[in-house]
C-alpha cells in the first residue's frame, strides 16, 4: 500500500463516521463499555501491509463474520461433498435468523443462522468444547495472533438464543444435528463471540484474499479450492437478504456481524474491514456498508467491473 491508500482510508472513514443512522445489536445494550458511535477502516493487502483509520484496534465481536470462517474449516476437515451433503450453496433471500430449510431438509447456505448452527456441528470434536478449540486455533491462525473468547460477548448471546434455540430444534427434528441443540448453540454462539480488532479482520480477509496462505506468518491455513468455495458463498449469500444490492454495488464477496464488523475480500489483491456498531435493517453496519462502498468504487474493486479472464490469454476473435 502507498501513502495515497493511507489517505483514501483516513477520507473515506471521516466522510461516513459522522453517520448516525441505525441502531446498535440488542446484546451490545447488556455491555458495558461500548461506544456505539466508534468506527474504523482497515484495508490489507494480499501481502500483508495494512492501512488503517479511526479505532481500528478496539476489539469487538466477530458474531456472523465467524460463519464464513467456520464454513472453510468444515470444508478443510470434511472435504465439499461431505458438506454440501449438510447445507447448500443457494441465497435464501430471507433475513439471517428466519426459521428456514430447503426442500430436501438442508438449511439454504451456512450464512444465514440454522446453516451457521449446522455447519457447527460439523466441526470435530466430541463436545462444544472440542468445537470451540479447533474454531479458534484456525481463526487465530487466519489473524495471525491468538484471539480468544469474549466471555460477557458470550453470556449476553446465550441470554438472547431463543431465536437460535429454535433453529437448532428444527435441525434437529430434522435429524441432521450431530449434537444437542443445547450444546451446538452454546458452542455456536462462543464461535460468535470471538473477539478482533478491525485490523485482525483486515489481517484474516487478507489470508483469504492470499488464496489462504497467512501473508506474515507463511502458513497455510486455508486449500486454495476451500477459499474458492467460502468466497464464492460469501459473494452470493454473506449480506443476506441484501446480498444482491450489495453485489451490484460493491461487488466483492463479504460478510457482515451484528457487532458492527464487516469484511469484504479482493480475491488476489486485499481485504477490506470496518467496524461500526449502528445497523442498518438487514444487521449490517451502516458506515461499514459506506466505507466499503466508497472505497470499492474510488478504488475500482468491483469484481465485475473488469475484463473477464482470457483462456491462455488469448482473445476471443469473431
Ligand atoms: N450471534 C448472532 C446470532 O446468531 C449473530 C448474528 C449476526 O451477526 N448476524 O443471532
Amino acid at each position: 500500500m502507498n501513502a495515497e491508500a493511507a489517505d483514501d482510508v483516513q477520507e473515506v472513514l471521516a466522510a461516513v463516521a459522522g453517520d448516525r443512522s441505525g441502531e446498535p445489536s440488542a446484546y451490545l445494550a447488556r455491555l458495558e463499555g461500548v461506544d456505539v458511535d466508534s468506527s474504523a477502516l482497515a484495508a490489507c493487502s494480499a501481502a500483508g501491509e495494512t492501512e488503517a483509520a479511526g479505532e481500528s484496534t478496539t476489539e469487538f465481536a466477530l458474531q456472523s463474520i465467524s460463519k464464513a470462517f467456520v464454513y472453510a474449516f468444515a470444508l478443510q476437515e470434511l472435504g465439499l461433498e461431505a458438506v454440501l451433503a449438510r447445507v447448500g450453496v443457494e441465497p435464501s433471500g430471507e433475513a439471517f435468523n428466519e426459521m428456514s430449510l430447503q426442500a430436501g431438509g438442508r438449511p439454504f447456505n451456512p450464512l444465514i443462522n440454522a446453516g451457521a448452527i449446522m455447519v457447527h456441528g460439523l466441526i470435530p470434536g466430541e463436545d462444544e468444547d472440542d468445537r470451540i478449540t479447533v474454531i479458534r486455533d484456525g481463526l487465530s491462525a487466519l489473524a495471525g495472533r491468538e484471539l480468544s473468547v469474549d466471555m460477557p460477548v458470550y453470556e449476553a448471546e446465550m441470554e438472547l438464543s431463543d431465536r437460535n434455540l429454535s433453529i437448532a430444534h428444527l435441525l434437529a427434528s430434522n435429524d441432521i444435528l450431530p449434537d444437542t441443540p443445547h450444546e451446538i448453540v452454546r458452542g455456536y454462539s462462543l464461535q460468535c463471540s470471538v473477539a478482533v480488532t478491525t485490523e485482525d479482520l483486515a489481517m484474516m480477509g487478507a489470508t483469504l484474499a492470499n488464496g489462504g496462505v497467512h501473508p506474515l506468518t507463511g502458513q497455510e491455513v486455508l486449500r486454495k479450492d476451500v477459499v474458492r468455495q467460502t468466497l464464492s458463498v460469501m459473494f452470493t449469500c454473506g449480506m443476506y437478504d441484501a446480498s444482491g444490492e450489495w453485489v451490484a454495488e460493491v461487488g466483492l464477496p463479504a460478510k457482515s456481524g451484528v457487532s458492527g464488523g464487516l469484511l469484504a475480500v479482493v480475491p488476489g489483491v486485499m481485504a477490506l474491514a470496518a467496524y461500526s456498531p449502528r445497523l442498518d435493517e438487514h444487521g449490517h453496519s451502516v458506515r461499514g456498508v459506506k466505507a466499503c462502498t466508497r472505497l470499492s468504487q474510488g478504488w475500482d474493486l468491483h469484481l465485475l467491473g473488469h475484463a473477464a479472464p482470457r483462456p491462455h490469454g488469448r482473445r476471443v476473435r469473431r
